[in-house]
């Protein structure tokens, strides 16, 4: 089997199993979405929506945020962690997609990574969940799942991302990188991988590596 036939069959068996995924991250539009990805950087998705609905209440939009002290951002967000560099981040990407922007997120890859706090992943989330711009997320889990399952033997996130995106369609991207990001938190786990109920067990080649 091919690595481009392997991909079609990862993604058919987990679209089998889960089929298309809603972004967990709460968001009304681009900017908020931008700000919640922001915020889940080391912190869990259920914590990133109930800290967004208490920080959107205040300002749900760049001129609101900016218009903020940062010490008020940094006491919102504090639950999510790192909060004196995530409050900066925001503060200052806010002010950016004000002067720079007009006060609309951009659409593209190089824009979106020049504002502060925004890495490719971060961007391909935005691009693909807020625009239906095709982006290939690679986070700690589609890294050690794609490894798993030995379609990648690379560790760097952007190797990754072009290794997937040169044998997948485009429009599959965002929702194969939703599938896989679920299937390594409720299957595919660091520590304990449960093998026997994986769907992908029979085309792995880690399988069992869990006990
Ligand atoms: S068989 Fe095990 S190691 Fe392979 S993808 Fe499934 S859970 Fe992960």
């Amino acid at each position: 089997m091919t690595k481009k036939e392997k991909l079609h069959q990862i993604h058919d068996l987990l679209y089998a199993e889960m089929g298309e995924c809603e972004c967990p991250l709460n968001h009304a539009d681009a900017y908020q979405l931008l700000i919640a990805v922001m915020l889940s950087a080391q912190c869990r998705d259920e914590r990133v929506n109930q800290v967004t609905e208490k920080l959107f209440a205040l300002a749900p939009d760049a001129k609101a945020m900016a218009a903020l002290e940062l010490e008020k951002i940094e006491e919102i967000i504090h639950p999510c962690g790192l909060s004196g560099a995530k409050s900066k981040n925001i503060l200052a990407s806010s002010m950016m997609i004000l002067e720079r922007f007009n006060g609309s997120v951009p659409q593209t890859m190089e824009e979106l990574t020049a504002l502060p706090g925004i890495g490719r992943k971060s961007a391909n989330v935005v691009l693909g969940n807020a625009f239906g711009i095709p982006g290939f997320p690679v986070d700690t889990h589609v890294r050690r799942v794609l490894n798993r399952l030995g379609v990648t033997r690379s560790q760097n996130p952007e190797i990754i991302e072009k290794e997937i995106c040169s044998c997948v369609e485009d429009k599959l991207w965002t929702n194969f990188s939703h599938l896989i990001i679920r299937h390594g938190r409720k299957c595919c786990s660091a520590a304990k991988p449960k093998c026997k109920n994986c769907v992908l067990e029979k085309i792995c080649s880690k399988k069992g590596v869990g006990r």
